[in-house]
């Protein structure tokens, strides 16, 4: 009972596979009897409407070959017609003295001449075709020297092992004429079409035999590829939860244990010939206990979704604030940390925050908050009401990846966000063709004209720097400048005397 509450969706997967492995098989059956048949049925159908021309033109031929005598030579060549066409069972004459003989028997036919209702009559001038039970029985040539008849025996079945489980009817001039044996049992239509020449309209049945005959082992594959399918995907599945749950164990363990530690980025303005860090981004960085380093990419979607990235901002501010209250800072000095919509949604966080400075004495003013879109807001006036508080102490709001996302200009505003940081992507191109400087000049526009401050990021070489900074950039960062560090390393790039001695920025 608990494997099966356990394993509830791979069991539902599976169950579901089978399903639609069970009620597509009609479907499938039924395409595949359709390819099959109206191949043959198209070969069968010219064979069949030459077969009857072919009697039809033979007949002819016989009635002007025979003696009308009935003598041997007469016998002989009605038993050459018969033997000629597959379709002839029987054939003989019935002169007007009432003589008659058959290929069995010179004296007498065996098979007096029936009399049927002329609605079983097809009259073709001098020769006539019967039908009897909806199939064709007999042809007969009338000529003045008496009647030739041939009696037809019923075509076979072209599927050899199951002789009722298909038929064909075909209309002839109004009047449906069937082929084949046909069973009780219900028949479903695969094939209506015109046939031969004459436009005679044929109509193919099948019954459940004739399609476990003809497709029965590819359908039977078909429903047990669907549900093999089905419990490979469930297998995955499994796989996926065990790994996200691994994975989300590990991190939950990581928070216990502190192992998530904040990494600094220098943030630069230009100065003189060189740069000035003016501030930094918090960048978390997880050593696993095994030695092994986890990328913020893989473990903060998956906390994002779990609720812890709540905690790691927490243990991450703690973190930070313990940093910064050990050194003394620039001015105006100011340290980023990213935080999720889910951050700035909860009532306390507000409260919390401010809480955290008192306690350690820092100026609110250099807290700032990084917001990206990774995550949708769920309800935007609770994190306006959360930021409001935050503002008005002097904290900082941030818009990251700032035009990768949908709505972000949108809330630009409700969010009271001051300052934008212009994602990589934009900066990238610069300097080769890819270069989308449309975009990133009307995001650079939008900035100006809604007096927002500017952060650039990602900038890995001069030209990148030189051209953002002659575009208006005020701030930038990315690896040209220094690539996110323990924050031991990242004070020396603020901290004299050994300032610019341990970051790339000093060395510009
Ligand atoms: P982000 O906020 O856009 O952070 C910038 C990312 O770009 C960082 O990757 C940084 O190491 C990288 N980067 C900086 N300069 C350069 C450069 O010149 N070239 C290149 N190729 N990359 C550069 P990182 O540290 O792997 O972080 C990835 C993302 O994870 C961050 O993107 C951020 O969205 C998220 N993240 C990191 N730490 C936190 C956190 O504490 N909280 C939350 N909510 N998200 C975080
Ligand atoms: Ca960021
Ligand atoms: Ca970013």
């Amino acid at each position: 009972m608990d494997w099966l509450k356990k394993h509830t969706k791979a069991v539902l997967i599976i169950i579901f596979a089978a399903l639609v492995a069970y009620f597509s098989q009609f479907t499938v059956a039924n395409w595949l009897v359709k390819q099959k048949i109206q191949e043959d049925a198209a070969v069968l159908s010219k064979l069949y409407s030459g077969l009857y021309r072919e009697s039809f033109e033979q007949l002819k031929s016989l009635s002007t070959r025979i003696s009308y005598q009935c003598d041997n030579e007469d016998i002989e060549l009605m038993n050459q017609a018969k033997s000629g066409n597959l379709f002839v069972d029987y054939v003989d004459l019935h002169l007007p003295d009432k003589h008659s003989c058959s290929i069995y028997n010179s004296e007498k036919a065996g098979r007096p001449l029936g009399k049927f209702p002329p609605s079983d009559e097809l009259d073709f001038g001098d020769v006539t075709l019967v039908m009897e039970n909806s199939q064709f029985e007999e042809m007969r040539l009338h000529t003045s020297k008496g009647i030739l008849r041939f009696i037809f025996q019923q075509p076979r079945n072209f599927l050899s092992n199951c002789e009722e489980c298909l038929y064909m009817t075909v209309d002839v001039d109004g009047r449906t004429v069937q082929l084949y044996q046909h069973s009780n049992e219900p028949y479903w239509e695969v094939y209506e079409g015109p046939m031969g020449e004459n436009r005679m309209m044929i109509k193919l049945y099948i019954n459940q035999e004739g399609v476990d005959f003809l497709v029965g082992e590819l359908v039977d594959m078909f429903s047990v590829l669907i549900v093999l399918l089905g419990v490979l995907f469930a297998v995955g599945f499994e796989l996926n939860q065990t790994e996200r749950k691994g994975l989300s164990g590990l991190l939950n363990e990581a928070i216990e244990s502190n192992e998530l530690k904040p990494f600094y980025q220098p943030i630069v303005q230009p100065e003189g010939s060189g740069y000035k860090v003016v501030g930094g981004e918090v960048l978390v960085r997880w050593l696993a206990s095994n030695g092994e380093y986890i990328p913020p990419d893989t473990f903060i979607p998956l906390a994002e979704q779990n609720g812890a990235i709540d905690k790691i901002t927490d243990q991450l501010v703690d973190n930070v604030l313990h940093h910064l209250k050990s050194i003394d800072l620039p001015e105006r000095f100011f340290v980023s940390v990213n935080v999720s919509p889910s951050y700035l949604e909860k009532p306390d966080t507000a409260e919390k925050l401010l809480g955290k400075l008192k306690d350690s004495g820092i100026d609110p003013h250099i807290l700032s908050l990084e917001i990206t879109e990774r995550t949708k807001f769920s309800d935007l006036n609770k994190a306006a009401e959360c930021i409001e508080t935050l503002t008005e102490q002097g904290i900082s709001i941030k818009l990251d990846d700032c035009g990768t996302g949908y709505g972000a200009f949108s809330y630009l505003h409700i969010l009271n966000i001051d300052t934008i940081k212009i994602d990589r992507m934009f900066v990238d191109g610069i300097g080769t063709e890819n270069f989308k400087i449309k975009i990133l000049d009307s995001i650079l526009a939008f900035a100006r004209e809604s007096k927002l401050h500017v952060v650039a990021e990602g900038i890995e070489n001069k030209t990148q720097a030189d051209y953002l900074i002659g575009a208006g950039v005020e701030m930038l960062q990315g690896s040209y400048f220094g690539d996110p560090v323990p924050f031991d390393i990242f004070k020396t790039s603020f901290t004299p005397p050994t300032s610019l001695s341990s970051t790339h920025v000093l060395l510009q």
